[in-house]
């Protein structure tokens, strides 16, 4: 490690995202513990896999990802938790840093030309002050370097998703999504991104409204975790 960054760990010390720890100058983002700790997801294929099967019940999508598994007991719950609370952006895009480099040997950056945020209903956003998905986006986008839009807005708060069944969810989000896509942007390779999947409807009808706003446009999905 430079010089240059052993003097600034030392006046701005790193902290692990999940326990807060101070780093070692050998760890990233991450100590030691917690990434033997992390339940991680076994993914073996980016063009076939849990996630990708879930959100392909409800539009076409080519690669995804996840980082873990959405466990209510462990402190990875808890960062994801963190970062919906007012004051978790910065949180978030640490998370959103840390997952790029996570998942750096998949070479998605290379398939993508812009990440797009799961947009929040506005009524969250004003609360809280930021949509934690754009925040993952935005520090992911640091390390992939590709730019980070908001090309999706959510019409209407309705009922919270946590509350309804399988079935509910997938009816209750369809229609809530609509993209406002500039003449440039359109036919781009997107990747969009959410901290959690479950049913796979909320990203999947993101996708669709996308593909109905931009046929020619190809998605592909991120989250960090997986809510199997
Ligand atoms: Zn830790």
């Amino acid at each position: 490690m430079s010089l240059i960054a052993d003097l600034c760990n030392i006046l701005l010390p790193r902290k692990c995202v999940v326990c807060q720890q101070t780093l070692e100058p050998s760890e990233q983002y991450i100590c030691t513990s917690c990434s033997i700790q992390m339940p991680r997801y076994p993914l073996q294929s980016i063009e076939d896999n849990e996630p990708l099967r879930k959100v392909w019940n409800f539009a076409p999508v080519q690669y995804g990802a996840t980082l873990m598994y959405y466990r209510h007991q462990s402190d990875f719950h808890n960062i994801l938790i963190k970062i919906k609370y007012k004051g978790g952006a910065q949180l978030g895009i640490k998370i959103g840093e840390w997952a790029a480099t996570e998942i750096t040997h998949l070479q998605l950056a290379e398939k993508i030309d812009v990440i797009v945020p799961v947009p929040a209903d506005r009524k969250r956003i004003k609360t809280r002050g930021y949509n934690q998905a754009e925040m993952i986006a935005r520090g992911m986008g640091r390390i992939m370097h590709r730019p980070v839009m908001n090309l999706l807005i959510k019409k209407d708060t309705g009922t919270s998703q946590t509350k309804l069944s399988q079935k509910a969810r997938k009816e209750n989000t369809i229609g809530k999504y609509e993209a406002n896509i500039p003449q440039d942007w359109r036919g781009k390779r997107i990747l969009l991104v959410d901290d959690v999947l479950t049913t796979g409807a909320t990203i999947g009808n993101c996708a669709q409204a996308i593909l109905a706003t931009d046929s020619q446009a190809t998605i592909s999905i991120f989250t960090i975790a997986l809510d199997a």
